[in-house]
């Protein structure tokens, strides 16, 4: 681990030492962040920053000086591995302040004295929202921070993704925050000071100051270099005060320099489908309940190849379109590469070799670029240029087919290229020529003098760490390659030197080498050295270890500095051709993020596709009317995993209609209720997302809101559920759903008693089927439920069947019409092994219970006459009668002793039956 270095931070029983001082007015600076304190050639911790890194890292914690008359605890992490390090601080919740090295130590020598304390400042906080390196990011998903502002009673939200330069703004009541907060699932949240929001904030709170509206707009011109904001569009109060606060955090986290957002984009929460955040939970549309992604609608639909179209497609399913042109769009987009295989494989081979150029663009844009990210906007942008001109080819044969891939002369992909129409092409025709497809590919090149340059100036494969410089290529600036030259020549004749001193001297072992301290030397071994120490040898001593020892010569003293002086000035070429070069990429920062936003939607597009091709999935039709027509729907995640066992997947259909808008699905428990119910909202989804879906055919009206609600009994394995909190969702959904929402309901009323869910569950259909009038899917045990039918008109029964075979149950997967004949409850008892006496003693109590609903005309009779207990006391009565029919036949006179103990014995047995 580190090794102690110059002097102790603070020396016992005195005044703290200039470095104790420096130290401690940094962490001031850093607050609640850790302060990674550069010294040499680690970031040291100090404190009780060092015991929380010691634990978190698990790395050695050690001790250094003195404070108060306490060893000051340390540990430290080399700076060339610190993105690690930084990775899982930042994960664990910890936000780091980076205080470097502002000069260097001969600076500092140079400029206050051999003693001097090297400058140091904090350049940059690392937080969760604010990371742009490859490696602390997930390249499957985006990195919001979001800042949550309110102004005039309105709610806004601002989120930006720095790694893309993604900047959304929100508007919002309090009501729909949640559901944003839920969709963007942001890694950072941050509010102003006494907001009412604060509870949002994931770390403290930020000055009210940075929040005012009036102070956001001259941040924003600052920012954009506009002096209006009207060609934005329409910023609210909240709107401003969300993104001044965002602006003015990033602008903090980056010690002042501005961040790279893009122009925002202005939307309104009502502008898409609305998915509260307990709806997109309970249907596992990007992350699956046991958190991550596996699981999820999204794992299960994402055949995108590049990290862009990933994000792009996770955004999609998490916020599915109202605007029928819109998705119309995209849908086209998804038929085109559907039909034509050709086209969607050399597509789709050329995504697969892109680098993430919005990524890239991100960390140049945040002055964290590396000759790398200049590499990879190369040959991003020649990949996206190439696509451009094959699309383009394309497009004057639209509408109509696909001609298939067009392969060009210098096309590396044509072997996975299909040349010929794909057979599906038939069915699967674009209904128009894709809009989005020529409005997309121009947006692909433009960058023609910028790929030049950066094909001229870097090598093939530059590196990521800048300073050792090899990343100019030769031929691209002469003056370099002369000073190239003059280093490659001068270590020539060092080694020349070499084979020279090992004659003259006799030792073959010995080495010129070169390091960081004494620069250029000669190396013997101890027992060699004698000779050379001598004062005519030629050499001068410079250092003695153990077993080697160095010396100097005017001649490797002269090559030396002519290698180091070349070296030197090569690097700072680079270094300035670097500069140059990034300034280049900057001036078309935003044409270079269009073509990274147009790559990501192709991505997604050609992916979605694929997955058609893949499940056989359609093209849905969109109307704007309520109506919810799936044939032979399916769910993608139940589908994939029954596969992975050899099962199939059992389609069904789901007819809503003014007539039938509220389905009542009755059936035995594990008969697939819920994911009937599930996989319907999830085609809801996908088809305003501008997916194809699983099903057979499937013509949906839009859906404004989505409501999903599991009853709390089912949702117990996760500890998180409760009674309440169900019936807290349920509210909300009978106070939001209109005549154009879907909702499902899973077993609602199942997590009180009986009575209790059983009324909460009736009172909730009749008010969805009677002031709601959406459409909506419920499933339930409560068999009672299918008396509604009758006074509700648009209420229809329906159920998964099952039936009986050789005392064994066969669950079908099928949804049929109808009320479920019963519940199958003791069948399923039995298939779970339940032993055979109970399940017989289950069916004698089913039988009375049942015997006991006849009488009293069931539940629909009134829900106060508790047919239930009157049959569980007829059960209890019973048993008595068999023990007082016992006792009344004994003839007590006429017993022997014998006789009465058998007596005791049976009477015994009998009260146990009871
Ligand atoms: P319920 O809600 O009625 O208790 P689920 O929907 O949870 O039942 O389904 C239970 C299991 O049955 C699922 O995990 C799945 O394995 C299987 N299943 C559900 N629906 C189908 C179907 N349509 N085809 C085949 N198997 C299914
Ligand atoms: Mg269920």
């Amino acid at each position: 681990m580190s090794a102690p270095k110059s002097a102790p931070i603070s020396a016992a029983n005195s005044a703290p030492t200039p470095m104790m001082a420096q130290y401690h007015a940094l962490k001031a600076e850093a607050g609640d962040s850790m302060l990674f304190y550069r010294m040499g050639d680690f970031f040291e911790l100090f404190f009780d920053d060092a015991r929380a890194a010691a634990a978190t890292l698990d790395i050695a914690l050690t001790a250094r000086g003195e404070h108060g008359g306490a060893p000051i605890p340390m540990c430290g992490v080399p700076v060339h591995a610190a993105e690690g390090y930084l990775a899982r601080l930042i994960k664990a919740g910890h936000r780091v302040a980076i205080a470097e090295q502002t000069e260097s130590p001969e600076q500092a020598r140079k400029s206050r004295g051999s003693k001097a304390l090297v400058n140091r400042a904090i350049i940059r906080f690392v937080t969760a929202g604010t990371l742009t390196e490859e490696a602390l990011l997930d390249s499957r998903s985006a990195n919001w921070c979001v800042a949550i502002g309110e102004a005039a009673g309105g709610v806004a939200i601002a989120a930006a993704d720095i790694s893309t330069g993604r900047f959304e703004v929100i508007e919002a009541d309090a009501a729909a925050l949640g559901a944003e907060l839920a969709r963007l699932n942001p890694a950072e949240v941050i509010t102003a000071e006494g907001s009412p929001f604060a509870e949002h904030a994931t770390d403290g709170t930020r000055p009210r100051v940075d929040f005012d509206s009036g102070a956001a707009v001259d941040r924003l011109h600052r920012l954009y270099g506009v002096s209006t904001l009207d060609g934005f569009g329409t910023f609210s109060r909240a709107a401003l005060a969300a993104a001044g606060g965002l602006v003015a955090y990033l602008e903090h986290a980056a010690k002042g320099a501005l961040p790279f957002l893009r122009p925002p984009r202005l939307a309104a929460a009502r502008d898409g489908m609305a998915i509260d955040a307990a709806t997109r939970e309970s249907l596992e549309l990007t992350q699956a309940s046991g958190g991550g992604r596996k699981g999820s609608l999204l794992d299960a639909v994402d055949r995108t190849l590049t990290g862009a179209g990933a994000r792009l497609l996770a955004a999609d399913l998490g916020a599915p379109l109202m605007d029928i042109a819109a998705i119309e769009a995209r849908l086209d987009l998804v038929a085109l590469f559907a039909a034509d295989g050709g086209l969607r494989e050399g597509l789709r081979a050329t995504l697969r070799s892109l680098p993430d150029i919005g990524r890239a663009l991100g960390r140049i844009a945040a002055g964290r670029g590396s000759p790398r990210d200049l590499g990879q906007l190369r040959d991003g942008l020649e990949g996206a240029a190439t696509l451009s001109e094959r699309l383009n080819l394309l497009l004057p044969s639209l509408p109509g087919r696909g001609r298939g891939w067009v392969g060009a002369a210098n096309d590396t992909h044509e072997e996975s290229a299909d040349l010929t129409p794909s057979p599906e092409g038939e069915a699967l025709e674009p209904h128009t020529a894709p809009s989005l497809l020529a409005e997309l590919t121009p947006q692909l090149r433009g960058h023609t003098p910028l790929i030049d340059l950066l094909r001229r100036a870097l090598v093939p494969m530059p590196p990521i760490d800048a300073s050792d410089g090899g990343y100019i290529a030769e031929g691209y600036d002469a003056a370099l390659d002369d000073l190239r030259d003059a280093g490659a020549g001068g270590r020539r004749a060092i080694a020349a030197l070499e084979a020279k001193y090992r004659t003259e001297t006799g030792i073959a072992a010995l080495k010129i080498r070169h390091n960081g301290v004494l620069g250029y030397h000669i190396e013997v071994a101890a027992r060699f050295a004698d000779p050379l120490m001598r004062p005519d040898s030629g050499f001068t001593h410079r250092q003695t270890l153990a077993g080697v020892v160095r010396f100097n010569a005017p001649e490797l003293h002269d090559i030396a500095i002519k290698v180091s002086q070349a070296g030197a000035h090569a690097l700072a070429a680079e270094a300035a051709h670097l500069e140059d070069l990034t300034a280049a990429a900057l001036d078309r920062r935003e044409p270079i993020a269009a073509t990274a936003d147009a790559l990501a939607r192709l991505d997604v597009a050609a992916g979605l596709a694929e997955r058609a091709i893949e499940g056989g999935w359609v093209r849905p039709s969109l109307a704007p009317h309520a109506c919810f027509e799936v044939e032979g729907g399916r769910h993608p995640v139940v589908e994939a995993a029954l596969a992975k066992s050899g099962e199939r997947f059992v389609a069904n259909d789901c007819t809503l209609s003014e007539s039938s808008r509220l389905w009542l699905v009755t059936g035995p428990n594990m008969g697939g209720k819920s994911t009937f119910l599930r996989q319907n909202a999830l085609i809801a989804v996908l088809a305003q997302a501008g997916a194809f879906v699983p099903a057979t055919r499937a013509r949906l009206g839009l859906v404004d809101r989505l409501f999903s609600r599991v009853g709390a009994s089912d949702n117990l394995a996760r500890g998180r559920s409760t009674f309440m909190v169900e019936m807290v969702e349920t509210a909300a959904i009978l106070a939001q759903a209109t005549p154009q929402s879907f909702v499902i309901l899973d077993e609602v009323g199942r997590g009180t008693s009986t009575y209790d869910g059983l009324a909460i569950a009736w009172a909730v259909v009749e008010a969805i089927h009677e002031d709601n009038r959406c459409r909506c899917l419920f499933a339930t045990h409560y068999h009672e439920l299918t008396r509604l039918a009758e006074r509700c008109d648009a209420l229809s029964l329906h159920h998964v069947r099952a039936r009986e075979w050789k005392g064994d149950l066969v669950l079908l997967h099928e949804v049929s019409e109808g009320p479920a004949d019963r519940s199958y409850g003791l069948a399923v008892a039995r298939l779970a092994g339940m032993p055979p006496t109970t399940v017989a003693r289950a069916k004698s109590v089913l039988a009375k219970l049942e015997a006991g609903r006849e009488k009293t005309g069931g539940i629909a009779a009134g829900l106060d006459d508790l047919p239930l207990f009157a049959a569980m006391a007829e059960i209890e009565e019973e048993q008595c009668d068999a023990i007082r029919a016992e006792v009344e036949q004994i003839d007590v006179d006429s017993l022997s002793p014998r006789e009465a103990l058998e007596i005791l014995y049976r009477l015994k047995a009998l009260s146990r039956e009871a």
